[in-house]
């Protein structure tokens, strides 16, 4: 690989990412983060009207503006009842898959910023106390939170501060194992925004500038498919840094990068795939590139909503997602050199 990037801080910067909840549509908690980051390397951020935080990079070219976009919004639930035994039922913000979460620790947070745990269980959620414990279907009518605090009533989990509409995370479990796998529920797409902080890093420690004016967009809102539908008008290409799910038809690996040539909308950009393919292969990454199924990134979303723009999207290869995901520290290594092959043009 052409450049030589600094996977130690990636990884650190993952896992700081990602033990901020920040699931669909709510970017309180992490705001302050991206905001520290970006000024850890001289450079402020700002928003638009819809919260989403972008980093401006000047280039050599600024004839020209070119967005690099991170979701940092993850898959998550939101509280949808409380019952009158004092447990929350919620509904799925994203694709979450209900079995996955059996177990799981879950914070809810509430309007004023506070934070609860609770433990999400199958209402059957004992196999001493229920028969057919097992077969209980895991889904948004059978799944439950039962808050970890004293509780056994509607009217005192409305004492604490929580309401329907209050987001919910699940504990993210970052875990980088000494042969290089990095395991949590949300690598999507928290290590993509570590993968852009990183890129940032190195222009920043080998005094480089972007070949265009580059934008690096945060959007809060792409697990519903809204991240990229406002782009600021002076981008003319939306380049969306998402996970890859590896699946029966994929030759991506957890070890590669891979370039999303189309996904469940339909094709992207075949010029600037082209172009995203040659940099891969002038930056020495190992790359494929794929056809995604049940999927779809921010760069489609901006195409769909009208931008007058082209759309790609590339990014590490990921096993297991919307469940326990894992990747390696080489695909993601091989993702920031395409990031920065494609920024440099070079
Ligand atoms: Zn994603």
């Amino acid at each position: 690989m052409k450049f030589d990037v600094d996977i130690a801080f990636l990884v650190d910067c993952f896992k700081d990412i990602v033990s901020v909840p920040s699931p669909l549509g709510y970017g309180k908690m992490l705001d302050p983060v991206l905001d520290r980051y970006a000024e850890r390397f001289g450079k402020k951020t700002f928003r638009d009207r819809r919260g989403t935080p972008y980093v401006l990079l000047e280039g050599e070219d600024p004839s020209k503006t070119v967005l690099v976009g991170a979701h940092s919004d993850t898959i998550g639930l939101v509280v949808r009842r409380i019952d009158t035994d004092g447990k929350l039922r919620v509904r799925a913000l994203g694709g979450i898959v209900y079995s996955s979460l059996e177990g799981e620790t879950v914070y809810i947070i509430n309007r004023e910023g506070k934070i609860f745990s609770g433990l999400m269980s199958c209402q059957k959620h004992s196999t001493h106390s229920f028969s057919g414990m097992a077969k209980e279907p895991r889904d948004e009518d059978t799944m439950l939170i039962n808050i970890d605090e004293r509780v056994s009533t509607k009217e005192e989990v409305l004492a604490l501060g929580i309401r329907p509409g209050d987001p919910v995370s699940a504990e993210p479990h970052a875990v980088l194992t000494p042969s290089g796998f990095l395991k949590s529920r949300y690598i999507d797409d928290k290590a993509a925004v570590a993968c852009v902080f990183t890129m940032l890093k190195y222009l920043c420690e080998n005094s480089l500038k972007p070949k265009y004016n580059t934008l690096l967009a945060f959007p809060y809102c792409e697990e519903n498919g809204l991240g990229g539908a406002y782009v600021p008008p002076e981008v003319s290409e939306y380049v969306a840094v998402d996970i890859i799910p590896t699946g029966p038809d994929t030759d991506c690996t957890e070890f590669t990068t891979a370039v999303c040539a189309s996904d469940i909308i339909g094709p992207y950009d075949y010029d600037l795939t082209s172009r995203l393919l040659a940099y891969a292969e002038k930056a020495g990454c190992e790359c494929t590139v794929e056809l995604a199924k049940i999927y779809s990134t921010d760069a489609a979303a901006a195409m769909r909503s009208g931008n007058d723009l082209v759309g790609a999207a590339f990014g590490m290869p990921v096993f297991g997602s919307h469940g326990m995901e894992r990747t390696h520290v080489d695909g993601l290594k091989n993702t920031v050199n395409l990031l920065l092959a494609y920024v440099l043009d070079i």
